[in-house]
This record gives C-alpha cells, sequence and structure tokens, in this order.
C-alpha cells in the first residue's frame, strides 16, 4: 500500500506547487484512508515506560504530546513546507500566534528590529507596543523605500519584518533588495506572506529567512477556523522556534490543522480564480473612484514589482471612496451581495472600513501617515461571477450618488 505521498524529496523536488498543494505530506495510516485522517488525541501511549524515556530523551522517534506533535498538523506542517519551498514548518493556533511565536522566540532585551509601517493593525501593535516593553527596540520605515531599510540599520538589530503586499494599503516591498540588505548584514528577515499565499508569491526565492502566514485567510480560504504557520531552515526551526513554540504552546488544533489541509487542496485553484475576479473588479471601481489601490492595475505605482514577484496580484484591494467616514459606511451598507466583514481570503466577497474595524487600535496619526484614511475601505473579492460583485457595486455606489 502507498501509505505516504509528497514525502520522498527525490521524487516530490520536481512536483508543482498544485500538486504538492493537494498530495504533500499526506501519510496514510494502517487503514490506506483516502482522505487525511484527524488525529483528535492528546497524548499517545506506550508499550513500556522504557519507550517513553526514549522518546523524550529523543532516543526513540514517535509522538509524546499534541503541544509537541500531532500527525494530522504535522501532515499540514509538511504540506505548506513543500509549498512555500521550505526546510521546515510550524503550525500555530492563529496568524498572530506566528508573528508573535517568529518574532518572540528569536529576541532579546537590547536587540533592534525594523518593520514596515504599513502593517496588519495587530503586527503594528506587537512592533509599537509588545516588543518595546521587553527591552527590545523597533523602528517603523516606508516598506516601499528600500534605501530607508539600510539606514534604519543599527549595529543591535536582528530582525527585519514586513508583510507584501501589505493591509490593507497594498504597498508592495522588494523582497529581493530588503532581503539581500539583511543578508549582509546578519539581519534575519521574517515576511508575513498571508495576502499572497504560497500560490503567489513565495519569499524564500527572494532570500527570505523566515515566512509567517496567517493560514486563516488564503490557505483555509472558507472562512472557518483559525490557523497561522512558520516556515524556516531546518535548524532555525529546531534551534530557534521550536524551544519557544513547545513550552509556550501556541500549537495548532488537529481538527484545524485537517480543514486548512482540505482548503489547501484548492488553493491554487481559489486564488488565480479570486485574482482574475479581483482584477475586473478593481478595473471597473476605477472607472468611478478617484483612487483604487490593486497591484493588479497598471496605475498602482509598484504594479511592476508585485508582477515581478507575484504570480498574480491576489484577492484583496483597497478603495477610496472620497469624502469621509459617513460615505464608507454608506456604501458598505448599500451593498447586498458583499457582505460588511473584516476576514479576507474567504470564497464569499467581503469588505470592511479598516479605520473603524481592523486597524482601529492603531493611533489616528499613524493610520493616516501610511494613508488609512476614513473614506478607505478594503475589499476581498470573492468566487461568485465577478459580474454580479460589479452589479452590486454600481447599484451601492449609485445609491451613495457615486
Ligand atoms: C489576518 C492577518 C494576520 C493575523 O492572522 P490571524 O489568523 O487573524 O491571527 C496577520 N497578518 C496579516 C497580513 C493578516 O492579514
Amino acid at each position: 500500500m502507498k501509505r505516504k505521498s509528497g514525502q520522498n524529496p527525490d521524487i516530490t523536488r520536481n512536483w508543482k506547487p498544485a500538486t504538492l498543494a493537494v498530495r504533500g505530506g499526506t501519510a496514510r495510516s494502517e487503514y490506506g484512508e483516502t482522505s487525511e485522517a484527524l488525529f483528535l488525541t492528546s497524548g499517545y501511549c506506550y508499550d513500556r515506560a522504557e519507550d517513553a524515556a526514549a522518546r523524550f530523551a529523543g532516543e526513540q522517534t514517535g509522538m509524546t504530546y499534541s503541544r509537541l506533535q500531532n500527525p494530522t498538523v504535522e501532515m499540514l506542517e509538511q504540506r505548506i513546507a513543500l509549498l512555500e519551498g521550505a526546510e521546515a514548518c510550524r503550525a500555530t493556533a492563529t496568524g498572530m500566534a506566528a508573528m508573535t511565536a517568529a518574532l518572540l522566540c528569536q529576541l532579546s532585551a537590547g536587540d533592534h528590529v525594523v518593520a514596515a509601517k504599513a502593517a496588519f493593525g495587530s503586527c503594528r501593535w506587537l512592533v509599537d507596543t509588545l516588543l518595546p516593553k521587553f527591552g527590545i527596540a523597533t523602528t517603523t520605515i516606508d516598506g516601499r523605500d528600500t534605501a530607508a531599510w539600510e539606514a534604519a540599520i543599527k549595529p543591535n538589530t536582528k530582525v527585519f519584518f514586513f508583510e507584501t503586499p501589505a493591509n490593507p494599503t497594498m504597498d508592495v516591498v522588494d523582497i529581493a533588495a530588503v532581503c539581500a540588505i539583511a543578508k549582509a548584514r546578519g539581519i534575519t528577515t521574517v515576511v508575513d506572506n498571508a495576502f499572497a499565499s504560497p500560490a503567489l508569491q513565495r519569499p524564500m526565492e527572494y532570500g527570505a529567512d523566515v515566512v509567517a502566514y496567517s493560514a486563516t485567510k488564503m490557505m483555509d480560504g472558507q472562512g472557518r477556523v483559525l490557523a497561522g504557520a512558520i516556515c524556516g531552515t531546518r535548524d532555525w526551526i529546531d534551534s530557534v522556534l521550536l524551544p519557544f513554540h513547545r513550552n509556550t504552546g501556541p500549537t495548532l488544533s488537529a481538527f484545524n490543522a485537517w480543514v486548512v489541509l482540505k482548503g489547501l487542496e484548492t488553493l491554487d485553484l481559489r486564488i488565480r480564480r479570486q485574482s482574475e475576479n479581483a482584477l475586473k473588479v478593481a478595473r471597473f471601481l476605477e472607472g468611478r473612484l478617484s483612487k483604487v489601490n490593486y497591484p493588479g492595475l497598471e496605475s498602482h505605482p509598484q504594479h511592476k514589482l508585485a508582477m515581478r514577484q507575484m504570480e498574480a496580484a491576489g484577492p484583496i484591494f483597497s478603495l477610496y471612496v472620497g469624502g469621509g467616514r459617513a460615505e464608507a459606511h454608506g456604501l458598505l451598507n448599500a451593498l447586498e451581495l458583499v457582505d460588511i466583514s473584516n476576514n479576507i481570503g474567504d470564497s464569499r466577497s467581503l469588505m470592511t472600513h479598516p479605520a473603524s474595524t481592523t486597524h482601529y487600535g492603531m493611533a489616528e496619526e499613524a493610520r493616516l501617515e501610511v494613508g488609512i484614511t476614513e473614506d478607505m475601505l478594503r475589499l476581498n473579492v470573492g468566487l461568485e461571477d465577478p459580474n454580479d460583485v460589479i452589479a452590486d457595486f454600481d447599484q451601492a455606489l449609485r445609491a451613495i450618488g457615486r
């Protein structure tokens, strides 16, 4: 019986991402099940006391406790590592658990971090509030400005942290250029790749050291569970991340890992179709509004760079309705098909007002500095027929006089 699929590196080396997304990491039980088994177990039993001792001593392979290992979670970790082209991956309970662990596991009091200003609200909170609380200094810069990364380096700089495209301004960071600057100074780059997913952008191919995910978004893709993942070299995962991860316990549940495994099977299909749909909707909205921030549009100032490092621009973009909060909320309230929701990566079209939701916790000054104004909205384009989404925007824009 062929129990294992996607675990022989001599064979999987030639598999394309769409194949890896369906088969990578599969480890079948003695029953030979087609779909991955869901192991809802917190612990494991041993035939003899000596076996338990040997496993804890690392002299015998096998699982000991689900905070440390679980067969379903391990299948997901292997599949994500294969998709990313990473040596190893560790799954986490949420995307924020991934970002927190990826940073804290390698930082100590006295270290310095440089981070892009345009980022997910909670990622900014880590940089602006959590790290300084533990004596880790941080500098935030315009991530689009490659020279600003170099200029912000101090003798104690340990980490560069950014997302691209960034939530919700859609700023694009030149991954290869910024990683090259970091590499030359022995700085570790941590890239939050939630918006693109490994189906559209693989930062390690451009020199990133660590790639972290909210798997809640494109990887689940159907708005069901929260999950996260951290990818790196085998040595970094084992020696830097694992001691932190095993002892602090941001572990992913087996059930959620199973849901994300199922989500990954359709990731490639979904993200390509959603990117096509997003481009159609963005082109329509560009004709009606003063500004649409979508890296897939030629009008995006970093369109060429985005298309060089991404295979498609993804399902998410932001737009400005003009006016203020009243106009932005008015458009949201007038939509019939598109839901008001702050989630992204879903197969449903969802829209939110970042200033009053995802970026509510960020100081107003910091919001305005990166372009999160009161009239900005962020849209996730789903798998519906894009003509229906366009028709919905057409009627809602007319309702607010646009
Ligand atoms: C959603 C998101 C996160 C946080 O992920 P959760 O799974 O919600 O914890 C981090 N970074 C980016 C870019 C995100 O979009």
